[in-house]
């Protein structure tokens, strides 16, 4: 076992922190109490190549893997971003940029990937639906095949950035639940441009990252044509797969730099603040909630950057010629749950300790803590939203219950 960083991750992390010491933690507050998109942040990492991290050279990007976006999204958090620093990248790269670079065809690599990389197009992927929630095999919005087009109806709920994107992929049924062989069977993954006249989309007020829009989405009789399915139809849900296990770990990195920054912060307060003659960072009844969250976001730390590696060199994409062959992605399945297991874990808990480590940020500043101008309250409602998105904690402790450990099913 070796755990030293290679030096092209070293480079990476270290402009990451340059950029973060650009946008700190004052330009975040203005820009969620203003509900305004961080257009100079997101130029500054377009520059900076970040938003091409992991796609091929020949199509602008930098071609590493999701080891290096994790380390730019961890030092941008843990250096005065907070989430932002993780939330934008996963919008364009991880819904998006990923999938194409592992499953796009030729022409679909060509047409999206350089705008991706360049900072271009933003990117989103609607998935989840009123109804169907967490179960995602429930999810209705329907593809219909009219000669070379699908025609794609129903609705999405908590779409985020979909109101700036300029490229989604929309999870549809291709085939029905009740007529699929099997539940995961059924599922198709699409490239939708965007904006659209058939679809429709309105902001949800939320809690926090307000520099960004969450949605609710209507699609109405939306045309897209066949080249735009994205893997093979059908087989959409092993596609899916390599979107939602690097969410994952982009939200867990993404916590865990969230919450070292409010430790940090919170430390740094408490050698200054003295009520009882000693400065209040001496007594244990703070040290010890902080210190075991601390620890617990390293161990948090090393099971994600894990997922990562596992993702990076076990979870090898198909040969181009074979990214629309279910055979192919079927037999490559087995390397998923692999991925999915450790990432799983990672995200259990980098948030569990991400929010213990930001509520008692805010103990150690007391009143301040609840005011806006000490930046603890923002981070804690950011790393909140992670026990709810991208999968709710419940469900990720489902996934190691019935999959890591073979415990029986409901
Ligand atoms: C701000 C925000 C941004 C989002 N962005 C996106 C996005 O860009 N794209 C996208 O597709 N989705 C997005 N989502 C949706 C998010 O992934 C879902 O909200 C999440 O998966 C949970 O689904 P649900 O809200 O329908 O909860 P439900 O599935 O209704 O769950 C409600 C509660 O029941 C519990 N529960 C349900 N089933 C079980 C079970 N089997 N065992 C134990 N407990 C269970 C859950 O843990 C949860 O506590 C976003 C959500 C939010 C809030």
């Amino acid at each position: 076992m070796d755990f030293t960083v290679p030096e092209d991750l070293e480079l990476i992390g270290r402009l990451a922190r340059e950029i973060a010491s650009k946008f700190p933690p004052e330009y975040w507050r203005e820009k969620e109490e203003k509900h305004e998109f961080a257009e100079e942040f997101w130029r500054a990492i377009s520059e900076a190549g970040f938003t091409g991290v992991v796609i091929p050279e020949e199509y602008g990007g930098s071609g590493m893997g999701v080891q290096a976006l994790l380390t730019v999204m961890e030092n941008l958090s843990a250096h005065g971003c907070g989430l932002a620093g993780t939330w934008y990248l996963t919008l364009s790269e991880v819904f998006v940029a990923l999938p194409v670079t592992r499953y796009g065809t030729l022409e679909q690599k060509e047409k999206y990937l350089p705008k991706l990389a360049s900072g271009e197009y933003e990117g989103a992927m609607a998935l989840t639906e009123p109804a169907a929630g967490s179960n995602t095999f429930r999810i209705s919005t329907t593809a219909v095949k009219e000669g070379d087009e699908y025609v794609i109806n129903g609705s999405k709920i908590f779409i985020s950035g979909i109101d700036r994107a300029k490229v989604m992929v929309l999870i549809a049924r291709t085939t029905p639940l009740d007529k699929a062989p099997k539940k995961t069977y059924g599922l198709t993954l699409f490239l939708v441009d965007l904006p659209n006249k058939a679809v429709k989309v309105e902001p949800i007020a939320k809690h926090g990252i307000n520099y960004s829009n969450t949605c609710e989405v209507r699609i109405e009789g939306l045309r897209v044509p066949e080249e735009n399915i994205l893997g093979p139809e059908n087989y959409g849900w092993y596609v899916l797969l390599d979107i939602l296990n690097p969410e994952r770990m982009a939200f867990s990195i993404g916590a865990i730099g969230t919450a070292e920054l409010a430790i940090r912060t919170a430390v740094e307060y408490s050698k200054t603040r003295d009520v009882f003659g000693v400065p209040i960072g001496a007594y244990q009844a703070l040290q010890h909630p902080l210190a075991e969250a601390y620890s617990a976001l390293q161990a948090a730390k090393l099971l994600t950057y894990k997922a990562a590696w596992l993702y990076d060199t076990h979870h090898k994409p198909p040969e181009q010629e074979r990214v629309r062959d279910p055979k192919t992605i079927m037999e490559r399945s087995y390397a998923y749950r692999e991925v999915g297991s450790v990432a799983n874990m990672a995200k259990i808990v980098a948030v569990e300790n991400a929010i213990k480590a930001t509520y008692w940020a805010m103990q150690v500043f007391g009143g301040y803590g609840y005011a806006r101008e000490t930046h603890v309250e923002r981070w804690w409602r950011e790393v909140n939203l992670l026990r709810l998105a991208p999968v709710t904690q419940q469900l990720a402790l489902n996934y190691v219950a019935h999959h890591v450990l073979g415990m029986p099913r409901l």
